[in-house]
């Protein structure tokens, strides 16, 4: 089998790709407003209610319409997946990564498609939603090679009288809750790890990018993925958290998204129900408040750029992006001065024309919330660009940067995730060290320095769960950069790393006596 390679990212300078990005977003606009249903057990269900999924940077435009699961559905989806999995954890390691490495091909063939329902559905930009559909070919070409490397783990070490072996075995039923902001990529490696490992999957997906999953739950479709191994469930996030984190036959949830829900997770997956056989084992992966550290002996223009593109590409609305930039004094105003004559170039309108760098905020409450820390962070620090609406007809925010803020303020301690950048002045390298660390969260970090002895002290000192030097705090490749936060970041999963596909397993020790 070919190395592990990531997949390149298509070039939209070429006039054949952007043509190509033309078509694909013509085709896919002539295809809104569609009705999905539900896939129980490979067959498609209707609930009594219905919800509908809107296009955030034109909001008038239907994405399409899903069902509403209710909580009988979702007891029986839950008892469907149960029963497949009494087969499909005899299924060899290798047949299983087959179907990844089969929906890997279909996602390459239908790349530019793909991406462009993130246009529509949750507003990325051409560059976003490309490199979206790449990192979930990346999970599924790299956790199909990684299912059959642990199932033939190594020899243990052998006693005389018995011959000892190490299984990697399954779980059982998995809750599948990926967030609307990486729709098909965490969606993708989130499942994938988990039906790749022997698991059966309800996959409940984010109210705000239900569509993506309709079109991931095609692909598997295509691939002939046995019925009922992943069975897909629309439906309010409540649903998700009191019927099926709750069920007594759920084994394990795989959850990325808020702080304030991945607790609740935790919380509700903790408590032993009525015929529950085992510990739910929780996956939580939640929030962050990224920084980036630009100290005196950096390269200045190259931080102006690493910190443009991890504070507002895909509008700030990535749990890795940069929410707080602490300067070096020494530094700080002819750091400033590049960065604002950047951020005052970027476009914001409907990203489905090329020319936009950003496009809206994924929905309306998204959109208040965000412009409530505007309104808080005018206070508390100096706006420097931004700090309004965007004309037209999305929930459209211009980026915004707020100078001079503390580091106790609500903007800087509060997960905004929208173009919110604070920008905060350190007496010092080590001050800026310790006001990075100055967060409940540690997901991702990022210092720009030349100075190698800083680069050795950050590495101990900062506590982040991805630290970069001298490039931006976003953009984690699979393999390269197994992903995942502390403390309130999360479980640490390092997802698309060789430790990920552990989390779905579960090791059995058998030892034969030999006569
Ligand atoms: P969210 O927490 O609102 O929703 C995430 C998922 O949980 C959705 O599918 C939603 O339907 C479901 N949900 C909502 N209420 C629930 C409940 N009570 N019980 C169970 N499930 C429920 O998050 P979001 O708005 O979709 O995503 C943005 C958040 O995700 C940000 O905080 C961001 O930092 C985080 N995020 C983290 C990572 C990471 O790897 N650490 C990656 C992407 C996003």
């Amino acid at each position: 089998m070919r190395k592990f390679k990531n997949q390149s990212y298509t070039d939209f300078t070429k006039g054949e790709n952007r043509k190509a990005m033309e078509d694909a977003i013509a085709k896919v606009e002539s295809g809104l407003g569609k009705e999905y249903d539900l896939i129980i057990g490979g067959e498609r269900v209707k609930a009594k209610d219905t919800f509908k999924s809107y296009n955030p940077s034109n909001k008038g435009q239907l994405i399409g319409i899903f069902q509403k699961a209710d909580a009988n559905l979702a007891n029986r989806v839950i008892e469907t997946a149960y029963k497949v999995f009494e087969t499909w954890k005899f299924v060899l390691p290798e047949e299983r990564s087959r179907y990844l490495f089969k929906a890997a091909e279909v996602m390459r063939r239908r790349r530019l498609e793909l991406a462009a329902w993130m246009v529509f559905e949750v507003g990325k930009s051409w560059a976003e939603a490309d490199a979206d559909v790449a990192e979930a070919i990346d999970f599924l070409e790299f956790y199909g090679r990684e299912m059959i490397r642990y199932g033939s783990p190594p020899a243990l070490p052998q006693i005389p009288t018995e011959k000892g072996e190490l299984e990697y075995i399954p779980l059982g039923v998995g809750i599948i809750i990926p967030p609307w902001n990486f729709p098909l990529a965490i969606l993708c490696g989130m499942t994938s790890a988990a039906f790749v490992c022997g698991n059966t999957v309800v996959l409940k997906p984010s109210s705000d990018a239900p569509c993506i999953a309709a079109k991931f739950m095609e692909i598997l479709e295509e691939v002939n993925l046995p019925a009922g191994v992943v069975n897909l469930l629309t439906g309010p996030g409540a649903i998700a958290g009191e019927i099926l984190v709750a069920h007594p036959k759920a084994r394990f949830i795989a959850f990325t998204g808020s702080m304030e829900v991945g607790l609740r997770i935790n919380e509700v997956a903790a408590i032993h129900r009525l015929g529950q056989k085992w510990i739910k084992r929780v996956i939580a992966e939640m929030g962050g408040k990224d920084a980036i550290i630009i100290d005196s002996e950096a390269d200045l223009d190259s931080a102006a750029v690493g910190v443009m593109s991890s504070a507002f590409g895909y509008q700030g609305e990535k749990c890795s992006a940069c929410s707080r930039a602490i300067v070096v004094e020494d530094v700080y105003d002819e750091f400033l001065e590049k960065l604002i004559s950047k951020v005052k170039t970027i476009k914001v309108g409907d990203v489905k024309d090329y020319g936009n760098y950003m496009g809206g905020v994924i929905n309306e409450n998204a959109y208040n919330s965000i412009l409530k820390y505007i309104k808080i962070g005018k206070k508390e620090g100096r706006l420097l660009c931004g700090g309004e609406v965007a004309p037209g007809d999305g929930y459209f925010i211009k980026p915004t940067v707020i100078a001079d803020v503390d580091s106790k303020s609500t903007i800087v301690q509060e997960e905004i995730f929208g173009p919110v950048l604070a920008v905060l002045k350190a007496k010092d390298f080590d001050d800026a060290i310790k006001i990075g660390n100055d967060t409940i969260y540690g997901l991702t970090g990022s210092v720009y320095t030349k100075n190698r002895a800083k680069i050795k002290k950050a590495k101990k000192v900062f506590h982040v769960g991805n630290l970069y030097f001298n490039r931006k705090c976003t953009g984690a490749l699979v393999g390269s950069h197994p992903f995942g936060g502390f403390n309130m970041s999360g479980t640490d999963s390092k997802a698309g790393g060789s430790d990920y596909l552990l989390l779905f397993l579960q090791a059995k020790a058998i030892s034969e006596k030999v006569s």
